[in-house]
């Protein structure tokens, strides 16, 4: 059988403001997991269109597709194309659970929730002649699941080959996060177990890996069985976690141990009332200052997320947001416009108040305001979010957040990080566009290694706990959000997240 895998382009990864590197990090891990159920006897490719043209004259059995909510209408047309041409169309992933009606438009057979149960009773049906139509997750496990077929990525296309999942959703539910609609009507936190994760670990090329976990620390035992396993393995590696898990006794240090050396970390917001109005309970009354001081102790960078727009947000919260990160010495940040994905607790309420502005899904990317904002306009939401990006990441910025820091190697550390992702524009598109982008990863492992060992504290003399801020972390007066898109990271996603 010949089997098509196809990872549609983003909207905005075709946009004049697409930054290649963006979309050049992580390959389509989702699709190779599927493909580890396919029979040895099965011709077998996966088509990434965000670092590849796509080959659309081929003539598969068996095309999937998976779909995130600004590549709907690219997936739907590639769909459409396929099913013209006599092949059997499957459209997974979380923008098909949020609406099946409209994905079912286009295919044979759509998938609701993560695959390991269904897609493979869809692979027995089909072969035996009488596949299903719609296929709802209910029995979820990964204790078992075959191995992932990583011999079908094109590694030297992606900054960060070495992507790992070794976990499935989260223990939280934020209002205007995917999770609570995808894994609707099953566990929607689970684990692989430790030995097979780290067989998987230890399977890898090269010392860099990346954590596409959505709560690579949602079940503190398992993560730290799981950093016990690795110490002395030589890894260096990324993650997201919560402000929580950081403050967790001991946790983060075994991590650290294990070689964790930048973290992603949903602040969301500094306003308690608007964490609690999103359901982010667990970032509630954590001392944000301490756990950043607690991962720069460890030598673990942070990658700060932050969510604009919410109801508490006036046009004074994205000067507040920025200058609080510079002043804690935050090395990157991504920003986004809360948005309500279809599906969400935030989208029935906004639908329930008349604030839905847009349905054009191609504007459901977190850089477009889809809804009306409560106290400013969506017009300052989006200049707000663009001048963030911007003040963040000036020259001037960048040195300031770096000289927050005590030591000399944390500051050139800070720079060479912050300056590398978001001031070398060119140089990132000159081994895209020679598809050598994979070239760039050991000094990415430079940075990471050279200077992030645990710091002698006396390098400069004692460390400076009081660094000045202008507003306390949670102290109402203005905080920060985890990532709205942060549930896109499960098996289904990737992509999307952790790009600055
Ligand atoms: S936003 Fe993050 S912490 Fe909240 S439910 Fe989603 S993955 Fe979990």
């Amino acid at each position: 059988m010949k089997v098509k895998m196809i990872l549609p382009a983003l909207t905005e990864a075709r946009s004049p403001f697409w930054r290649p590197i963006k979309y050049s990090l992580f390959p389509p891990l989702g699709l190779a997991t599927l493909a580890g159920y396919l029979d040895g006897s099965d011709q077998v490719v996966i088509e990434d269109e965000h670092v590849e043209a796509l080959d659309l004259a081929d003539e598969p059995d068996l095309v999937a597709i998976q779909v995130y909510i600004t590549s709907a209408y690219r997936a739907y047309q590639i769909a459409d194309h396929y099913r013209r041409k006599g092949a059997h169309v499957c459209l997974g992933g979380i923008h098909v659970t949020s609406l099946p009606s409209e994905a079912l438009r286009h295919a044979d057979t759509i998938f609701l929730g993560p695959g390991e149960d269904t897609w493979p009773a869809f692979l027995r049906e089909f072969r035996a002649g009488r596949p299903g139509k719609v296929y709802q997750s209910r029995v979820r496990t990964l204790i078992g699941q075959p191995q992932v077929r990583r011999d079908l990525i094109k590694r030297h296309l992606y900054l960060v080959p070495n992507s790992v999942v070794v976990s499935r959703g989260c223990p939280h539910s934020c209002d205007f996060c995917y999770k609570s609609s995808f894994f609707r009507g099953g566990q929607s936190f689970y684990t692989q177990g430790v030995d097979q994760a780290l067989a998987e670990i230890g399977s890898l090329p090269g010392r860099h890996l990346y954590f596409l976990d959505d709560h690579l620390f949602g079940n503190p035992a398992f993560a730290a069985e799981l950093f016990e396993g690795m110490r002395g393995m030589g890894r260096l590696w990324q993650a997201g976690g919560t402000v929580k898990s950081i403050l967790a006794p001991g946790l983060m240090e075994k991590a650290a141990e294990a070689g964790l050396r930048s973290l992603f970390i949903g602040f969301e917001t500094l306003n308690e009332e608007n964490l609690r109005e999103h359901h982010k309970y667990h970032n509630l009354h954590r001392d944000y200052h301490e756990a950043i001081l607690h991962l720069r102790d460890l030598g673990v960078m942070v990658n700060a997320s932050f969510v604009f727009g919410m109801d508490g947000d006036d046009e004074t919260v994205f000067d507040r947001t920025v200058e609080w990160a510079i002043e804690q010495g935050v090395e990157t940040a991504t920003f986004h416009i809360l948005t309500p994905y279809p599906g969400t607790t935030l989208h029935k309420r906004l639908v329930a108040q008349g604030r839905i502005a847009s349905t054009n899904w191609d504007l459901y990317d977190t850089r477009h305001a889809v809804f009306r904002p409560a106290r400013t306009s969506a017009n300052t939401l989006e200049k707000g979010y663009w001048r963030s990006y911007r003040e963040f990441y000036r020259w001037s910025s960048i040195l300031s957040a770096a000289w927050a820091k005590q030591l000399w190697s944390q500051r050139l550390r800070h720079i060479a990080y912050a300056g590398g992702w978001k001031k070398c524009e060119a140089l990132w598109n000159l081994f895209i566009r020679a598809r050598q982008v994979g070239i760039m990863a050991p000094l990415l492992e430079t940075i990471l290694a050279g200077f992030g060992k645990r710091q002698a504290k006396t390098e400069l003399g004692p460390v400076q706990t009081s660094i000045r801020t202008t507003a306390p972390a949670c102290s109402g007066e203005g905080a920060l959000p985890a990532d709205p898109v942060a549930s896109l990271r499960t098996i289904t996603s990737e992509q999307l997240l952790r790009r600055g």
